[in-house]
C-alpha cells in the first residue's frame, strides 16, 4: 500500500529535508518527490556545500529525491510517497539505529576543512560558512572526528596571519 501526503516546508533546502526524514521517519523505501527548482536548487546547494557535483539518482540520508513526470508537485512543496507494504514497521530502537547509521555515512561522504590558526570549521577556500551548515559540520565533527578526512586551509577568520 501506498500513500502519499504533500507538506509545505517553506524554502527548502537541504537542512530542511535532511530534517524532514528524520522527523517524518522516512524509511529507504520511501520516495519523496519535488518542484524540478526545488530540485535543482537542492542539487546546486549540494555541490556549493559538499564542493562536489551530487550524485545522481541523488539521496538525501538513503531516502530518493527526484521530480515526478506524472504528479505535479507545487514549488516549496515536498511530495512523499511512503511504501508501507515492503518495510516492517520499525521499532524505535531500530529507526534511531537506521539515523545514526545513515548520519554517519553522510558523515563519511564529507570533507572537512578547519582554518589551521584557530580550528574554525570553514569552506575549502578558508571562506566562512553559514551558521546551519557550520552546526552540522561541528556536530559532525565531534561524533566522528578520528574517522573523518579533515584539512588545513587558511581561514578568512584569521586574516592577518601569515603562512610565511
Ligand atoms: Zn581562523
Amino acid at each position: 500500500m501506498e500513500t502519499i501526503s504533500f507538506t509545505s516546508l517553506g524554502k527548502i533546502t537541504i537542512k530542511t529535508v535532511r530534517n524532514y526524514i528524520l522527523d517524518e521517519k522516512l524509511s529507504p523505501q520511501d520516495k519523496i518527490y519535488l518542484h524540478p527548482d526545488n530540485y535543482d536548487d537542492l542539487i546546486l546547494e549540494h555541490r556549493k556545500t559538499y564542493s562536489k557535483p551530487a550524485q545522481k539518482p541523488y539521496y538525501l540520508i538513503s531516502v530518493l529525491l527526484d521530480t515526478s513526470k506524472n504528479v505535479l508537485v507545487a514549488f516549496n512543496t515536498i511530495h512523499v510517497k511512503k511504501n508501507k507494504n515492503k518495510t516492517p514497521r520499525l521499532t524505535q530502537i531500530e529507526l534511531e539505529e537506521q539515523e545514526k547509521e545513515s548520519e554517519y555515512s553522510s558523515a563519511l561522504d564529507e570533507i572537512f576543512y578547519r582554518c589551521g590558526w584557530c580550528g574554525n570549521v570553514v569552506e575549502s577556500d578558508g571562506s566562512l560558512l553559514n551558521d546551519d551548515i557550520r552546526e552540522y559540520k561541528i556536530s559532525l565533527l565531534r561524533k566522528y572526528e578520528n574517522e573523518l578526512s579533515v584539512y588545513k586551509v587558511h581561514g578568512d577568520c584569521c586574516p592577518h596571519e601569515s603562512d610565511d
